[in-house]
């Protein structure tokens, strides 16, 4: 990605799983990030160690450079907030990506109203209220992702809430292309499978349950935040200039 050298991103929820990745794809591609998450104290770690890494050889961009954050998605004026340091700090925005998410198991009789409001608030407003927060900053060929779920076209026992808020992410995806395309920005979101990171160590420790779910899996296993990293860049890079309001599935060919 020639392109990338010298741009710089946003990444809620960065501190861990895919949106440590994604930071770590996009740092060695040379663009600088912000990375927010509302565990501050482990942003700042993982920011620390991303960079630390060693440049890849085989790149030859000069490596990007992370600083940390901490956000909490839910709240309008925090995400004010991180595009203004993305501003001061690198002085432009041309990707966010609006990763953070949560996702409570729960079926629909015993899920607390708690519970329905934290997920709808951190996985719907917060990518609402990111959008917004970029938008202001954004340029002509600037891109906006979205994680959505396979959960957003499927729904599964217990995920009521989740299967709901990730089906929002996707419209709010359409939607957001429609508005923000004015300002010639894309807006297009990624749908993962089984990925394996912390939100899914519940299945992960389950081995029948996983079997189960596997079954449906084409490609017969759960898949790697890395494998996630090149949907990412390929949907912010210019290869993707006339793709927007699209959600992107990785989920090895899910089946249920
Ligand atoms: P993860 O749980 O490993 O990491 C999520 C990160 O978001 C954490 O660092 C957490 O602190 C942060 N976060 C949570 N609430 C926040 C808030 N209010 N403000 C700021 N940060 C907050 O999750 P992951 O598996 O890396 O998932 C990343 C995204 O991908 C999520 O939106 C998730 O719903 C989606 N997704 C994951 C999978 C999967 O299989 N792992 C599948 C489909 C979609």
């Amino acid at each position: 990605y020639p392109e990338f050298p010298g741009k710089v991103a946003v990444i809620t929820g960065a501190a861990r799983g895919m949106g440590a990745r994604f930071a770590a794809g996009l740092l060695a591609r040379g663009v600088d990030v912000v990375g927010g998450d509302l565990d501050g104290d482990a942003m700042t770690a993982t920011a620390a160690e991303l960079n630390d890494q060693a440049p890849v050889e085989a790149l030859e961009a000069k490596p990007g450079r992370i600083i940390a954050a901490q956000l909490d998605v839910t709240k309008a004026e925090d995400h004010v907030a991180l595009a203004q340091r993305a501003i001061d700090e690198f002085g432009r925005i041309d990707f966010w990506v609006n990763n953070a998410g949560i996702f409570p198991f729960a079926e629909i009789a015993d899920i607390t109203p708690e519970q329905i409001r934290a997920t709808l608030a951190v996985n719907v407003e917060g990518v609402l209220f990111g959008a917004q927060a970029a938008a202001a900053h954004m340029h002509p060929g600037s891109a906006i992702v979205n994680m959505s779920s396979v959960s957003a076209v499927r729904v599964r026992r217990g995920r009521g809430a989740y299967c709901s808020s990730k089906a929002a992410v996707a419209h709010l995806t359409e939607s957001l292309a429609v508005e923000l395309g004015d300002q010639g920005i894309r807006v297009n979101a990624i749908a993962p499978g089984y990925i394996d990171t912390e939100m899914t160590r519940w299945i992960q420790d389950d081995a029948p349950a996983l079997a189960k779910a596997l079954d449906a899996v084409p490609l017969h296993r759960i898949g790697s935040p890395e494998e996630v990293v090149g949907v990412l860049l390929f949907l912010l890079s210019d290869s993707a200039r006339y793709v927007t309001g699209h959600s992107l599935a990785v989920d090895g060919g899910s089946r249920h």
